[in-house]
């Protein structure tokens, strides 16, 4: 990088952006088109992060550009309050037929970020049950507003910005690989279970709880997956206790776990409200909240909305997007992206000892690097030298997990086999010549 644009870039951001802003990646971006990234030096990336899992139908899909380009032309802004865009009527209907919260019927609040949906899913959980407890997980992420900090598990990225908001709960959310050590899986899981029942006489009764917010797959998390027996368990409870499952898709949606959702994969599981964003507006800062009409409609008026949400540009980015992933059978691309991924990680796990735990969904695929094959001793020394020495290489990568410690893919989906493979030869050599 020595005299380089994007060493000045960089130098520059330390004088202007706060240092809290943080740096996943040594890398800088000026354009971008399909899986590809090319820098302010003008040298070529393939990227394996997706702008953290934004970019699931690739950099700037032609469909999505025309579409954005004419809507600037003639509306960009009106707010829907004030003088209602049809097109984030267009929005609400698709993500209705796409995703329905059970059979009588479903609304859909428009957001401009994952962030903002999930505060927006627990202030209607509260509204629609008259409640006020929320549980949520460890390894939890949900963003950095004040009440999705809440729910944000790892300490790290909410030190010193407390007093949280109150009547926030937390469980161990199953997590075998690390904490199941010495007991079959199946031990592990009936023992989690068993707490998560008994969470109603140690913690909260059930009468005091509005709803539990959980990612099936957790994203900053680490890529942990959700045992069906478990969210089984959980929509059990919250049937029976008039407790509402807000299921959190920001990451996970989109064709990403080879489904448009997570949930898709658990079979009898719908949730009751569930928050999106990440890839449904392909880089527009555009999010949903989707949930059952009667939860929805149960909000007070005035308590949900604001200036930008439902936005005509983003909702016709969003509009045209997921068009194009129905078009070009996101879903299969996923599947197919992840097979892949998961054989090289499962090969490379064989030849490399610090690769502990390879684990994900579809192509939501992680593996957890640890030192002396201990789950409880995370290497994310070795973890960071991966993300950085990549990007010399031409691969932006990003970590995850509570311990910094998990290599993560969010690549676009439409990724071609010759670059995918390409990606994956970097990452792998590079793994290998630093351990
Ligand atoms: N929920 C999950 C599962 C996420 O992964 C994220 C972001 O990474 C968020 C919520 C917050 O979304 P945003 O960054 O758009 O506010």
């Amino acid at each position: 990088m020595e005299n380089s644009n994007a060493k000045s870039l960089f130098e520059k951001r330390k004088k202007l952006v706060p240092n809290a802003l943080g740096i996943f990646n040594p890398s800088t971006a000026v354009r971008a088109s399909g899986a590809k990234i090319w820098d302010a030096d003008g040298r070529e990336f393939i990227d394996f992060a997706g702008g953290i899992g934004v970019m699931n139908a690739g950099h700037c899909p032609k469909p999505v550009v025309k579409a954005i380009q004419e809507q600037a032309a003639r509306l960009i802004h009106s707010c829907f309050n004030v003088s209602l865009t049809e097109n984030y009527l267009l929005l609400a209907e698709k993500l209705v037929s796409i995703f329905p919260h059970g059979e009588k019927g479903t609304k859909v609040l428009l957001t401009n970020s994952g962030a903002e949906a999930v505060e927006n899913a627990i202030k209607i959980a509260r509204m629609a049950t008259g409640r006020q407890g929320i549980l949520c997980f460890t390894g939890a992420f949900h963003g950095r507003t004040m009440m999705a900090m809440t729910l944000t598990a790892k300490v790290k990225n909410k030190t010193g910005c407390g007093p949280f908001a109150p009547e926030v709960y937390r469980l161990e959310y199953p997590y075998f690989y690390r904490y199941g050590g010495g007991m079959t899986e199946k031990n592990y899981l009936a023992l989690q279970i068993r707490r998560l029942k008994d969470f109603f006489q140690y913690q909260a009764a059930p009468e005091h709880m509005a709803a539990v917010i959980v990612e099936l797959v957790q994203g900053e998390g680490g890529f942990t997956v959700m045992p069906p027996e478990y969210l089984k368990a959980l929509r059990q409870i919250c049937d029976e206790n008039g407790i509402l499952l807000i299921l959190d898709e920001v990451q996970s949606g989109w064709g990403r776990t080879g489904k448009w959702a997570a949930y898709q994969h658990f079979e009898g599981i719908t949730p009751d409200l569930s928050t999106w964003a990440k890839s449904m507006g392909a880089g527009m800062p555009i999010g949903a909240v989707i949930g059952r009409a009667e939860i929805m409609d149960a909000a007070h008026p005035g308590t949900i909305g604001g200036t930008y949400p439902g936005n005509p540009v983003c909702c016709a980015a969003a509009l045209a997007n997921i068009q194009y992933m129905q078009d070009i059978d996101i879903c299969k691309k996923g599947e197919a992206v992840g097979k892949i991924i998961r054989r090289r990680f499962e090969k490379m796990q064989k030849k490399c000892p610090a690769i502990g735990n390879v684990r994900g969904l579809g192509a939501m695929l992680a593996f957890e690097l640890v030192k002396n094959g201990d789950p409880h001793q995370p290497d994310s020394d070795l973890a960071n030298r991966l993300v950085q020495n990549c990007e010399k290489k031409g691969l932006i990568i990003i970590s995850a997990g509570t311990f910094g410690n998990c290599i993560r893919v969010l690549s676009p989906l439409i990724i071609d086999k010759k670059t995918l493979e390409r990606g994956l030869d970097i990452l792998e050599e590079t793994l290998l010549a630093l351990v």
